[in-house]
């Protein structure tokens, strides 16, 4: 099975698509995040870099994201992975090329508009942490307010609004012409329509899985 790169601006549903490719075929999903986390240590020179850079609340350069992620996938070889949080820039994207093998890579995409009504409309129950949205008739809870499942009351996300939002759309949208033309002229790019169900996005997302295995 080919290895993944999942490339999608915020609130186009990712998480739910990694979930379901977890259960579904195995993959192990691997977050640019998480890697960072794992590399954190003063024992190595890229672990030394991480420390310090986040230390001082800047970002990790690119090429000691790359060391990292060369790392981290190295204990993956010969499993399946899914990659998201990264690249986000078209040298992040070259990079990759030389540390990841047999890949393609999803673009999953959404009108600002769709994903920011999902991004802000996004409640969660204070008690069972089930999520509703109150933007999606399929989505909102019964009573405005008050949790289906268990009756306390629902917690609007308070990293969600829309100023944040609209910085991280924006930071997707001035990079993603580079990336998108950059996998296209690699012949690794698929692309999926998002504002659809999640069932129907993943039903996308396992079309593309199952029309390359013959690749
Ligand atoms: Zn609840």
């Amino acid at each position: 099975m080919r290895n993944l790169v999942l490339y999608a601006p915020p609130a186009a549903g990712k998480g739910t698509i990694c979930e379901k490719l977890e259960q579904g075929y195995g993959y192990s999903v691997i977050s640019i995040g998480q890697v960072l986390r794992n590399n954190r240590t003063p024992d190595t020179e890229v672990g030394r870099a991480i420390i310090e850079t986040q230390d001082k609340g800047i970002l990790t350069p690119d090429d000691i994201v790359a060391k990292a992620l060369d790392i981290e996938l190295k204990k993956y070889e010969g499993k399946p992975i899914v990659l998201e949080g990264y690249p986000r820039n078209i040298n992040q994207a070259e990079a990759l090329d030389t540390i990841l093998n047999n890949y393609l890579v999803i673009v999953m995409q959404i009108s600002r508009e769709e994903a920011k009504k999902r991004a802000l409309g996004r409640v969660t129950c204070s008690n069972c942490h089930k999520i509703y949205n109150i933007y999606d008739k399929a989505l909102s809870p019964k009573n405005e307010g008050i949790c289906d499942e268990c009756g306390a009351a629902l917690d609007i996300r308070s990293d969600d609004n829309e100023d944040s939002f609209n910085k991280r759309f924006d930071v997707f949208e001035e990079n993603a012409p580079s990336i998108i033309e950059f996998y296209k002229n690699k012949n690794l790019l698929h692309l999926v329509d998002s504002s659809t169900s999640r069932e129907e996005v993943y039903n996308q997302v396992k079309e593309i899985i199952n029309g390359s295995k013959n690749d």
